[in-house]
């Protein structure tokens, strides 16, 4: 099988901690830590993140979110494997049902990208990854549920699937007379801008469905000009795009950060969707910025942005119908 670029840059990935920390001219100090933290959580960092990072800067905060740390093995209270207890949402094998009129489907196992924070770092995707046969359990339930307008395709990162499957996926999803949207929520064009190629625009593009991108990006430094280029292509195909970040204590958690993430997203012909707190999931406690530390942020951020610039802080509570606004 031939690979597509992208699926070549995925596959040359850096998977160990020692090499990071040498490509970033990192102090070999950090390594016991960090090799304790990939243990946990495999270190994933593809060469075109990489190059975002400014070397030897243990504060730079593309490097914050993919560095495993030794402290990701400590325990805090409250802090848990499922913290939005996802396993009690599922009627079928790779489908999340938790609010009205829309699904998630676990389209894809792996990530581009591996970030320390990931709400689903222990997620049990061996157990969520289904077969043709076994999608059809899921499918089933969509068909029969006419109140499902919105099919979310998540992961991982559902763009690390083929294209052929994703497009056997979307075809199936076109199929279902009560389905109106196709979301798609993913880092890979942010971590791999060349994801955004023909073969994934072909599908997407003749999708009779409404088609929003929901990306992930955290901070500025994250967008580049590949990064504008994949999204214009996006924009092209008729997708609308929309940006959900997670508030990282040392990584944005400022109102200079936020703003000019906000800004640079909009130039980019991305809107700021939603601003999330942390989820508390075991080994990620150090990122966590206060309830009250967050508001205040959000608060003096109005000051600096229009009102469409605004991401809406939220925070996901289990059994909830909607995320909840802080
Ligand atoms: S890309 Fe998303 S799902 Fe994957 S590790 Fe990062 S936050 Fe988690």
């Amino acid at each position: 099988m031939v690979r597509s670029n992208w699926q070549q840059q995925l596959s040359q990935a850096i998977r160990d901690p020692q090499v990071l920390c040498e490509r970033l001219g990192l102090d070999s100090d950090l390594l016991a830590g960090a090799q304790l933290g990939h243990e946990l959580f495999e270190v994933c960092v593809p060469e075109a993140y990489l190059a975002k990072i400014a070397p030897a800067d243990l504060s730079d905060p593309l490097l914050l979110q993919v560095l495993p740390l030794g402290k990701e093995a400590s325990t805090t209270p409250g802090y848990v494997a499922d913290p939005l207890e996802e396993a009690d949402h599922q009627p079928a094998k790779g489908l999340i049902h938790k609010y009205a009129n829309r699904v998630l489907l676990i389209a894809s196992p792996a990530c581009a990208i591996n970030c320390r924070y990931c709400f689903r770092r222990h997620f049990p995707y061996s157990e969520n990854s289904p077969s043709r046969a076994q999608w059809q359990e899921a499918l089933e339930y969509l068909r029969a549920d006419p109140s499902i307008h919105e099919a979310i395709l998540s992961g991982g990162d559902p763009l690390a699937a083929s294209d052929r499957q994703l497009a056997w996926l979307a075809e199936q999803l076109e199929s279902i007379p009560h389905l109106k949207r196709l979301r798609i929520h993913t880092r890979l064009p942010v971590v791999i801008p060349d994801r955004i190629d023909d073969a994934l625009l072909g599908w997407l593009s003749k999708s009779r469905l409404q088609k929003v991108v929901v990306l992930h990006i955290n901070h500025a430094n994250e967008i580049d000009q590949a990064v504008v280029d994949a999204c214009t292509r996006l924009k092209q195909a008729g997708v609308t795009l929309l940006n959900q970040s997670v508030l990282l204590k040392g990584v944005n958690d400022s109102v200079p950060t936020l703003a000019t993430l906000s800004e640079r997203l909009f130039e980019a012909g991305v809107l700021p969707y939603y601003l999330h707190v942390l989820d508390p999931v075991q080994g990620a406690a150090h990122f966590d910025v206060p309830d009250a530390v967050a508001q205040a942020l959000v608060k003096e951020l109005l000051e600096h942005l229009p009102g469409f610039l605004m991401p809406r802080l939220v925070r996901e509570v289990p059994g909830k119908m909607s995320k909840t606004p802080l």
